[in-house]
């Protein structure tokens, strides 16, 4: 524990307004809900052309947009089909982490030793790389630092977590620290449910709705042009570039960065339909409780405000948010749908099974109910690995597949595809998964035969590992 630095208890501050306000995509996620209202860009009516055309108001796309804007004297153009941050980057629980796609281990195991290795400093790097830029700019995204408990509620996890633990040190991570359960405990009021743990301290918690605000501040300030309620209807390649529709304009661009993520499969045009399947929508959940009051964050002792999640894929990942809620997020209830649905009912039932976990976890807050509850779609690809390529040549780039972990890794990847359109070789470009061809998914109905599958046998897997546990009778329905 020598080098542990949790956050001051102060802050956490617990202000008293409650949600009041309700913007027009207020019910796609408790961030656009919350946060202020907002005022849409205006619509791309009529033509232009430009140097660089970014299709996307999300991070990935943000972060590409200002980057080629700061770096270059380009004309940038963005356009977002609804307003910036509709998507998971606008959704997502805020947790600024070094991972993408599947863990280490798993990327390890299939990739070697080398390639796992840069994955990890990548990924580090782009934890670092979204700190500075929210710090250097003074970006207003409620960010703070406070690292990630991992933590083994059940006996039987100790050894999964060890191993974890000891590939993150291999990998050069010493900072990261092993608690045992003594050590952990004493951390949240002599908690007993904590068998032991692995401190990371490099994690940081965003408002993501206040965050992409912040970032198309920040590209517009550096000279991008952002359309709102404009979506590429088609796209297709012209000679010199490519030519992009939008319901009342057209764009002509020498070079186009494609950033939808998981609406990818939804594009037209010659250009859009090449890319139906590289990716497939994986649908994720989250939810708030309501603020707890100061006693009882006093009871459960988590004043250190670090996000909290315990060895299972599926499940566990709650922290505080920067008005004294906790935040949950899981897929647990979700995965590839069936029939593909891009607006799929979100029950309250992943919510509240959450919410019995948590209280099993801190028996104390049996009286917190949940707030709000949403979903949205990550973009999955068939190999868990992010795409970042050049597609056919050098005048369109494709961004996307981050699974659950896109924050952190796509203002780095805006930098790297900053490299990517002006020609240069660096570092980044270096990086193994960049222009690597992405793998398809395989036609219907064989695909959906196949992710049916592979979600039933991680869903069986996690309740193996929670029968026997705290959690074996926790259910929605408490
Ligand atoms: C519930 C949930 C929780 C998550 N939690 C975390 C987390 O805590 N940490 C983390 O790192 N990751 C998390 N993720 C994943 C993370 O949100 C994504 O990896 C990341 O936001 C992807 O960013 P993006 O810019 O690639 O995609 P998106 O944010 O999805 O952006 C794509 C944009 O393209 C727009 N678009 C689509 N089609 C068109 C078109 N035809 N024309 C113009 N625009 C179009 C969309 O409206 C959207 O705004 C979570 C995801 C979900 C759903």
């Amino acid at each position: 524990m020598s080098n542990y630095i949790p956050m001051k208890k102060s802050q956490i501050t617990i202000p008293v307004k409650e949600i009041e306000h309700s913007p027009p995509h207020a019910a796609k996620s408790f961030w656009l809900h919350d946060y202020g209202a907002y005022s849409a860009n205006r619509t791309l009516d009529g033509g232009l052309s430009c140097d660089i055309l970014v299709v996307g108001g999300g991070i990935a796309g943000l972060s590409a947009a200002w980057h080629a804007a700061r770096d270059t004297s380009a004309r940038v153009v963005l356009i977002e089909s609804e307003i910036i941050g509709y998507g998971a980057s606008g959704r997502a629980a805020g947790w600024v982490m070094p991972q993408f796609g599947m863990d280490q281990m798993s990327i390890r195991r299939k990739y070697g030793a080398e390639r796992s290795q840069a994955a990890f400093q990548y990924c580090r790097r782009a934890v670092r790389y979204t700190r500075e830029i929210i710090e250097t700019h003074k970006l207003d995204s409620d960010y703070r630092h406070p690292g990630l408990m991992r933590v083994a509620f059940d006996d039987r996890w100790i050894d999964g977590l060890r191993s974890h633990y000891e590939m993150n040190r291999e990998f050069g991570a010493d900072n990261v620290l092993w608690m045992d359960g003594e050590a952990v405990q004493s951390e949240y009021s002599g908690n007993k449910n904590f068998k032991a743990a692995m401190f990371d301290p490099d994690l940081g918690l965003l408002n993501p709705c206040k965050h992409v605000r912040e970032l198309k501040g920040l590209a517009e300030r550096a000279g991008v042009e952002i359309f709102e309620n404009s979506p590429a209807i088609s796209l297709d390649r012209i000679a010199g570039g490519t030519r992009v529709a939008t319901p009342r304009g057209i764009i002509r661009a020498d070079k186009t960065v494609i950033a939808t993520n998981a609406y990818t499969h939804q594009l037209e045009g010659t250009l859009g339909r090449e890319m139906r399947r590289l990716q497939a929508p994986v649908f994720a959940r989250g939810a708030v409780t309501e603020r707890l009051s100061k006693e009882q964050w006093k009871a459960i002792d988590w004043g250190s405000g670090n996000a909290l999640e315990s060895t299972l894929d599926l499940f566990h990942y709650m922290a505080p948010t920067a008005d004294g809620r906790i935040q949950f997020y899981w897929i647990y209830y979700g995965g590839h749908s069936l029939f593909g649905e891009m607006q799929p009912e979100v029950s309250d039932e992943g919510g509240q099974m959450s919410l019995a976990h948590l209280k099993k976890i801190f028996p104390v807050l049996k009286d917190v109910r949940i707030a709000h509850n949403w979903g949205g779609h990550m973009s999955g690809t068939r190999d868990l690995v992010p795409h970042l390529c050049f597609l056919g040549d050098e005048r369109v780039i494709y961004v996307g597949g981050c699974w659950g972990h896109g924050l952190a890794i796509n203002h780095l990847h805006g930098q790297t595809i900053s490299h990517m359109l002006s020609g240069r070789s660096s570092e980044l470009t270096d990086f193994w998964i960049v222009n690597r061809q992405p793998k398809k998914w395989p036609i219907k109905p064989f695909d959906g035969i196949g992710k049916q599958l592979a979600w039933a046998w991680l869903r069986r897997r996690a309740r193996k590992q929670l029968a026997g546990s705290i959690f074996e009778n926790a259910t929605a329905r408490q």
